[in-house]
């Protein structure tokens, strides 16, 4: 047994943020991570613009809505990436992000805290409350080991500890509603500027290859969009996986849904390339360690924050972090749905989405916090989740539990 003050599971923008704020604090802490590389989907799905990071209000100019570690990230990403403002999209400011980049930003952030220990390629697989706290279990290539801590800060962005737990600490949509899916894959080398009319072409073209028979029915839900660097896009394709029978819990639907994801790209790529100039010497794409997905199970906590409460951007005395983005749900693949705030200001969130006082010392950020369904759809952005993520490590260590 190895003993901790805090342990995080989950390397994602909630984690990273919650893992920098724990140890920078002085505390001992523990960041369990199953994939190779930190960042979560904003790294391992390919997702490549950080939302949520800048205030709603776009009559004005931009200015960051959180202060800490998401200002920082911002921050270095500008940096490293040659972007001196975000863009302005429509009514919504955000930053192109380069995965790969946040990964490094990730390392080093890391790297700088000596108190901070970092496990990779390692699968949180059970919780268990004890007198002295809370012990983790943790398997590695066949090797497991337990480690515990008086605080535990869950940001898997599955509810995996309160699904360890029972069913009255999470929540889910029915599988109908769930945001969608959606496979990103990396395109380097294409040319052109791409601009409004660039996009409503392609799209042209693409319901041409459907109609065709050349394309698949689910090439409907491309999207493409620049990486920070020029040449290189990025295309998302969102994907129905099944509807009403969609399980993000199921491997098999996953690999399904995965390789539907990989089959849709390749035919878009090899369409294209024949189809429009601008993809002539595009190599093939380069694929994501794992495809994007939006949506599983969410905490019950002491508050759930609900649509209304951010539309109406309502303020709580206790407010942990801010939210901005507006709700953007994606219940099918043919695109969002939007609901923005009644006004260009932020909604609060209270410390009760964070955690349960029936689970002490347990705290849950990120996607997995606790919303109502619509909410999420605003919380779920980069941005934001890496706020409650650093909100949830200060709730942990003023508890003094950790
Ligand atoms: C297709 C798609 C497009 C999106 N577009 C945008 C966008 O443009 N801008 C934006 O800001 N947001 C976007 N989002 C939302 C955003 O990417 C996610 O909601 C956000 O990354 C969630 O952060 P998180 O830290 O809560 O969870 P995640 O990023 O999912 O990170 C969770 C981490 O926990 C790890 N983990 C899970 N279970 C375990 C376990 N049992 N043991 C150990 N580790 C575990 C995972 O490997 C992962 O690294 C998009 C999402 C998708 C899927």
């Amino acid at each position: 047994m190895q003993h901790w003050d805090v342990i995080i599971a989950g390397g994602g923008s909630a984690g990273l943020a919650a893992a920098l704020t724990s140890a920078r604090a002085g505390a001992r802490t523990l960041l369990i991570e199953r994939q190779t590389k930190l960042g979560g989907m904003g790294v391992n799905a390919l997702v490549h613009t950080f939302c949520g990071l800048f205030h709603p209000d776009t009559s004005q100019p931009w200015r960051w809505l959180n202060t800490g570690v998401a200002q920082e990230v911002g921050e270095l990403m500008m940096e490293r990436t040659g972007q001196s403002s975000p863009d302005l999209m429509g009514r919504v400011y955000v930053l192109r992000q380069h995965p790969s980049l946040f990964a490094s930003i990730a390392d080093e952030l890391c790297a700088a805290q000596p108190l901070l220990t970092r496990l990779s390629g390692a699968e949180w697989t059970h919780l268990q409350a004890e007198n002295s706290g809370w012990v983790a279990t943790v398997c590695s290539r066949g090797n497991s080991e337990q480690h515990q801590a008086r605080a535990v800060i869950d940001t898997t962005g599955d509810a995996t500890g309160a699904r360890f737990l029972g069913t009255e600490y999470w929540q889910q949509a029915p599988a109908e509603r769930l945001y969608r899916p959606a496979y990103v894959c990396g395109l380097p080398q294409v040319a052109g500027t791409h601009d409004e009319g660039w996009r409503l072409s392609l799209g042209a073209m693409i319901v041409c290859g459907i109609r065709s028979g050349a394309l698949p029915e689910t090439a409907i839900g491309a999207a493409f969009r620049d990486s920070p660097f020029s040449g290189e896009m990025f295309m998302t394709i969102d994907l129905e996986a099944g509807q009403a029978l969609w399980d993000p819990f199921d491997a098999h639907k996953r690999a399904e849904m995965e390789s539907a994801g990989r089959h849709t790209a390749l035919s878009l790529w090899t369409y294209l390339r024949v189809q429009h100039e601008d993809f002539k010497h595009c190599p093939p794409p380069s694929w994501p360690a794992q495809a994007g997905i939006r949506e599983t199970a969410c905490y019950i906590g002491d508050h759930i924050l609900t649509s209304d409460e951010l539309a109406s951007c309502q303020r709580f005395e206790n407010e942990v972090a801010l939210a901005g983005w507006p709700m953007e749900k994606r219940e099918t693949a043919k695109g969002p749905k939007f609901r923005f705030f009644d006004r260009p200001e932020p909604a609060g969130i209270p410390p009760g989405c964070l955690m349960n006082q029936r689970l002490p010392g347990l705290y849950f950020a990120g996607r997995c916090l606790s919303a109502d369904h619509e909410a999420l759809a605003s919380l779920r952005v980069m941005g934001t989740c890496m706020a409650t993520g650093q909100a949830a490590a200060l709730l942990a260590l003023a508890a003094k539990i950790a």
